[in-house]
C-alpha cells in the first residue's frame, strides 16, 4: 500500500510537536493529529525545569522562547525540614545555567508556529494510515489502550498543586525547594527572566490536605506559602488560577509493536504515553524530549532498505530509551520515598542524608550533571 505520510503522530503536546519537527528535518512526511483547541482562558499555569540537553534540542529547532519566558537558573537551594540542605550553583558546576524554567504556554506557542511553517508536516484532525504511528497522547492515552498495551501504574497518595506567585523580592535566578515534616514538597521556580519577581509553584501535598486546601482563599494560600518558604522572597500574592494533578509512577510494558489488524504498519510510544513520574525532580518532559530525539535519530539513521515499520529498527529506540527511563525512575521514586514520608525517623534520615550529600564533592557534582543531562 502506498502511504501519503511516513509517520502519523497522535497528540500535539510538546513531545508530539517536537518529534514532528525532528522527523520533518529528516525529510519524513508527517501527519500530526492535533487535539481540539483548548478553551480560551485556561492556559497551563506550569513552568517546566528544562535541562541543557532539552534546551539544545529545542534551540536546534529554533523553538526556544525569549529569555523573559525561559529563565536561566544560576542556583538551586534544597532545604530539608531540619538542618539538612543542599546548594547547587552554575559557577560551581562550570556551566552557564543549571537549567531553565520555561513558561509552558510560551514554549507551546513557539512549537505550534514552527509546525505551521514546516512544509513536511500536515496537521490533521483524525489519525491517518502510515507505516509508523507514534503515540504522544500523554499519560491518559486512549490509543495506547486500544493497542492493548498495559500501563503499569502506581498512584502516589499525593497531588501536585501548581500556581504562580508575585513576590516582594526578586528571585535572583534561584530555584528553591523545601521538604516539610508532613512529607510535602514545595518548589518555587523563577520566572520572568533574570530580574523577575514571579515564581511558578509546584507543591506536592498528601491527598487529604489537598482537598482541605481547595477551600482556602488566595490570601490564606499565600500566607501559608510565605510561612513554609521561611519568607525567602518576602510577601507573596497569588497571580494565577490553581491547577491540580494526581501523582503517579507509570510505564508502558511495550513501547513498540505491530498495529493490530493493519499489515505493514507499526507503532511506537513516546513521552508521557510511555512513562510518567513524580514531578519532584522536574524530569518528565526532559525524558520525553529525549525519546523524541532518539526516535528521530534511529529513523533517520536506518539502512536504506529498512522500512519505518520494521520492528527490529523500532526496538533500537525501545532498548535505548527504556534503559534511560529505568535509571530516571529509580532516582525519582527513591527521592519520593525518602522525601515524601512523614514522621521524625524519616525526617532525621533526610537531614542526615542531605548534610552528607552537601559535603560529598564528586558525588554531588555527578548528580548535578545527571540532572542537567550532561553525562
Ligand atoms: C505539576 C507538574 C509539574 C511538572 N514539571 C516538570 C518539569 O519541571 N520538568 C519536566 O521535564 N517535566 C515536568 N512535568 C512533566 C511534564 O508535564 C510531562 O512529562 C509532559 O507534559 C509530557 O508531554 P507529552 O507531550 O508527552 O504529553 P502531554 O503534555 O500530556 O500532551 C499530550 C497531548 O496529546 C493530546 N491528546 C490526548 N489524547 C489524544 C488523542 N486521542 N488524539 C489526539 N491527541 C490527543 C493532548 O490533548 C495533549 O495535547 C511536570 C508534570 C506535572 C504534573
Amino acid at each position: 500500500m502506498a502511504f501519503e505520510h511516513d509517520l502519523c503522530i497522535r497528540g500535539a503536546g510538546i513531545v508530539g510537536r517536537t518529534l514532528a519537527l525532528l522527523a520533518a528535518r529528516e525529510r519524513l512526511r508527517v501527519a500530526l493529529v492535533a487535539p481540539p483547541e483548548r478553551t480560551p482562558g485556561h492556559a497551563d499555569v506550569r513552568a517546566y525545569a528544562l535541562s541543557p540537553a532539552s534546551q539544545a534540542l529545542l534551540q536546534s529547532l529554533r523553538c526556544w522562547p525569549a529569555e523573559s519566558a525561559a529563565t536561566p537558573v544560576l542556583a538551586m537551594q534544597v532545604q530539608a525540614d531540619g538542618q539538612g540542605h543542599v546548594h547547587f550553583s552554575a559557577d560551581e558546576q562550570g556551566v552557564a545555567a543549571l537549567n531553565w524554567i520555561v513558561d509552558v504556554p510560551a514554549l507551546e506557542q513557539q512549537l505550534a508556529q514552527a509546525v505551521q511553517y514546516q512544509a513536511h508536516i500536515d496537521v490533521v484532525s483524525a489519525p491517518v494510515a502510515a507505516p509508523l504511528t507514534v503515540v504522544c497522547e500523554g499519560r491518559a492515552s486512549t490509543t495506547r489502550t486500544e493497542l492493548g498495551v498495559d500501563f503499569d501504574t502506581v498512584r502516589y497518595p499525593q497531588q501536585a498543586i501548581a500556581l504562580r506567585l508575585d513576590c516582594e523580592r526578586p528571585h535572583g535566578q534561584t530555584a528553591r525547594q523545601w521538604f516539610t515534616p508532613e512529607g510535602d514538597i514545595l518548589a518555587f521556580l523563577p520566572l520572568g527572566g533574570p530580574a523577575g519577581r514571579e515564581v511558578a509553584v509546584v507543591w506536592s501535598v498528601a491527598d487529604e490536605r489537598a482537598a482541605q486546601m481547595s477551600a482556602w482563599d488566595d490570601a490564606a494560600l499565600a500566607a501559608h506559602l510565605h510561612e513554609l518558604s521561611g519568607a525567602a522572597l518576602g510577601a507573596l500574592q497569588v497571580a494565577s488560577e490553581r491547577a491540580c494533578w494526581p501523582l503517579v509512577l507509570a510505564h508502558a510494558r511495550r513501547w513498540v509493536g505491530a498495529m493490530p489488524g493493519r499489515a505493514g504498519e507499526s507503532f511506537a510510544l513516546a513521552g508521557d504515553a510511555a512513562h510518567a513520574m513524580h514531578p519532584l525532580a522536574g524530569q518528565g518532559l526532559n525524558v520525553g524530549l529525549a525519546d523524541a530525539a532518539e526516535l528521530a535519530r534511529v529513523l533517520g539513521a536506518r539502512e536504506a532498505w529498512r522500512g519505518l515499520a520494521d520492528l527490529r529498527l523500532l526496538r533500537r529506540y525501545e532498548r535505548a530509551r527504556q534503559g534511560e527511563w529505568l535509571r530516571m525512575r529509580l532516582a525519582t521514586d527513591g527521592l519520593q520515598l525518602l522525601f515524601g514520608q512523614p514522621g521524625p525517623l524519616a525526617g532525621a534520615l533526610r537531614n542526615w542524608g542531605m548534610t552528607l550529600f552537601e559535603h560529598s564533592g564528586p558525588l554531588k557534582s555527578r548528580i548535578a550533571k545527571l540532572a542537567m543531562g550532561t553525562v
